[in-house]
C-alpha cells in the first residue's frame, strides 16, 4: 500500500486559513487529484479557498507546473523554425485566429494553434472552421508536426486530451461550483495547457469588457499580469495585449460567417478593428520570435496570407473554395430614427448569437454553422430612419423572438456627443 505524503484535509484547512502550501503539496495534491486519491468535494474546498484567499506567485506557478506534469508535453525544437502562438480570453465575434495563424506562417515562423470549442457566449475557433466543408478539427501529434514543419507551417486544431488532464478535470469542477473566476486557477488552467503545448512564444490576447470573461480592467490587467509571469518562468517569452470587448469585434458574429470575415481580412479588407488586432498581434508574435521588423500589412495586401490561408485549409482537408454555409431564416432590424449608433453591448449581441443557434449550452450539442448576427453599423457610425442596424439568421424564424430579448435595450441611437470613441488596443504587459 502506497503511503500518501499529505492529506487533503490539511491543505484545504491552510488555504481556508491564509497559509502558503509548498510545492511538495502542490505537486502531492495535483497528482492526487488526477489519479483519484483526492475527492471532488475537497478539490472542490480547496478551489474555494484559493478563490476566497488567493494564492502566492511560487504557488501559481508550482500549480501550474504540477498541471502541466500531469500529461504528455509536445517538444517542437526539431522543427528548425520559431514556434509562436497566440491565446485569447474569448470574446464575442472574436475570429482573430483565423487570420492571424496563416498571416504569421508566412513570414515561417511556425504557429500550432491548439484551440477549443464555444461555450455559451464565446464562439470557440474549431466551431467557426467547421463551417468549412471537409475541413478536420482532430489532428495527430505526427500530423502536427508535418503540418508546422512543411511549407503550411500552421495548424489549428483540437488540443488532445493528453495534454494537463488534471486541468481539465478541475476546469470542470470548477464550472460547477462557482469558482471558475479565480485568477490564480484561470491563469494556471490557460498556461499549463499553452505551456505543455510546447510553443516558444506567446501572446495572450486578454479581454476585458461586457463580453469578456473579465468585465473588469483591473482584473483582466491582473490575469494578464499573471499569465505573462508564469509564462516567461516556465521559458516561454510571453507577452500580453489588453483589448476591449464591450462592443462585438467586427461585422459578424457566428460561424460561417465569422469565416466570410476573416477570408476578407486575408484578402486586404474587412472591418478596420478586425483589421487592426490581427496587425497588433501578428506584429507582436513576430517580434517575440525574432522578427520586429516584419511588414505583416504587406503580406496581408500582396496574397502572401492568403496563399498560406488556402493551404492550411486544404491541408486539413477542407475545401477554400467550398460555399459556406447560408442561413435559412432571416431577420432584419432597422433604426427607429436617424441619429448616431451610441451602444452595441458586446455580451448582449452574444447570447443573441448564441440562442439563434451559433453556440452550445452544453459541450455535446452541435452548432448551427449557419446562424448568427451580421451588424451594419458599429459605435459611433450615423444612421437614416429605416436603415438595417442588423440581421439575425437562423435556421428557424422560431429562434428570433428569444434572440431580440437578449437585445432589449441592448443598442441605443443617440447623438454624436453621446459616443466617445475607445481604443481597442489599450496596454501590452511583457517584455
Ligand atoms: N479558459 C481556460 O482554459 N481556463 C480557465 O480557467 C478559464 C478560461
Amino acid at each position: 500500500m502506497t503511503v500518501e505524503p499529505f492529506d487533503a484535509v490539511q491543505l484545504i484547512a491552510a488555504k481556508r486559513d491564509r497559509g502558503t502550501l509548498t510545492t511538495a503539496q502542490i505537486e502531492w495534491l495535483v497528482d492526487a487529484y488526477t489519479r483519484g486519491y483526492v475527492a471532488d468535494s475537497q478539490m472542490s474546498a480547496l478551489a474555494m479557498a484559493i478563490l476566497l484567499n488567493g494564492m502566492t506567485r511560487q504557488e501559481i506557478r508550482d500549480l501550474t507546473m504540477a498541471m502541466v506534469a500531469s500529461g504528455e508535453r509536445l517538444d517542437f525544437t526539431g522543427l528548425g523554425k520559431p514556434t509562436a502562438d497566440k491565446h485569447s480570453t474569448g470574446g464575442v465575434g472574436d475570429k482573430i485566429t483565423l487570420p492571424l495563424m496563416p498571416l504569421v506562417a508566412s513570414f515561417g515562423v511556425a504557429v500550432p494553434q491548439l484551440s477549443g470549442r464555444g461555450l455559451g457566449h464565446t464562439g470557440g475557433t474549431l466551431d467557426k472552421l467547421e463551417s468549412i466543408p471537409g475541413w478536420r478539427a482532430s489532428l495527430t501529434n505526427d500530423e502536427v508536426f508535418a503540418q508546422l514543419a512543411g511549407p503550411v507551417s500552421g495548424v489549428i486544431c483540437a488540443a488532445g486530451a493528453g495534454l494537463a488532464p488534471a486541468d481539465k478535470k478541475l476546469y470542470a469542477l470548477r464550472d460547477t461550483t462557482g469558482t471558475v473566476e479565480a485568477i490564480p486557477l484561470i491563469a494556471s488552467s490557460i498556461m499549463s495547457k499553452k505551456i505543455a503545448e510546447g510553443t516558444g512564444v506567446l501572446v495572450l490576447d486578454v479581454k476585458f469588457g461586457s463580453g469578456a470573461f473579465m468585465k473588469d480592467f483591473a482584473k483582466a490587467r491582473e490575469l494578464a499580469q499573471t499569465m505573462v509571469e508564469l509564462g516567461t518562468d516556465a521559458g516561454v517569452a510571453t507577452s500580453a495585449l489588453l483589448t476591449d470587448m464591450n462592443v462585438p469585434l467586427g461585422l459578424t458574429i457566428g460561424n460561417a460567417n465569422e469565416v466570410r470575415e476573416s477570408v476578407e481580412v486575408l484578402a486586404g479588407g474587412g472591418p478596420a478593428d478586425v483589421v487592426e488586432l490581427t496587425i497588433a498581434l501578428a506584429r507582436e508574435m513576430l517580434a517575440l520570435a525574432g522578427q520586429p521588423d516584419a511588414d505583416v500589412e504587406a503580406a496581408l495586401a500582396d496574397g502572401r496570407a492568403m496563399d498560406q490561408w488556402r493551404a492550411f485549409v486544404t491541408a486539413q482537408g477542407g475545401d477554400p473554395d467550398a460555399a459556406l454555409p447560408e442561413p435559412r431564416e432571416t431577420h432584419t432590424v432597422t433604426a427607429p430614427r436617424a441619429g448616431v449608433l451610441t451602444k452595441q453591448d458586446a455580451l448582449a449581441f452574444g447570447i443573441a448569437a448564441w440562442r439563434l443557434g451559433a453556440g452550445r449550452a452544453r459541450q455535446e450539442d452541435p452548432v448551427v454553422h449557419a446562424a448568427g448576427i451580421e451588424l451594419h453599423a458599429k459605435p459611433g457610425d450615423s444612421v437614416a430612419a429605416g436603415q438595417p442596424l442588423f440581421t439575425l439568421a437562423a435556421d428557424d424564424a422560431a429562434r428570433f423572438d428569444r434572440a431580440l430579448e437578449a437585445l432589449d435595450g441592448a443598442w441605443a441611437i443617440g447623438e454624436a456627443s453621446d459616443h466617445t470613441p475607445s481604443p481597442l488596443v489599450v496596454e501590452r504587459l511583457g517584455r
